[in-house]
């Protein structure tokens, strides 16, 4: 079985880490209604994607 030769210092390893916790940077505007969404998702505010209702919204 590999093992490590050396120790990953904590320098190496929280390099590592350091973009672990970075967020979804949103990267597209649903053209529906305009409401940020993430890109290829159906549109989390009015349901729509690819210009049609994909997900049908319960009327409030
Ligand atoms: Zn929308």
């Amino acid at each position: 079985m590999a093992v490590p030769k050396k120790k990953t210092s904590k320098s190496r390893r929280d390099m590592r880490r350091s973009h672990h916790a970075l967020t979804n940077v949103v990267g597209a505007e649903c053209p529906n209604c305009g409401e940020p969404k993430l890109p290829h998702h159906v549109c989390s505010a009015c349901g729509h994607y690819d210009g049609r209702e994909v997900v049908v919204q319960a009327e409030a």
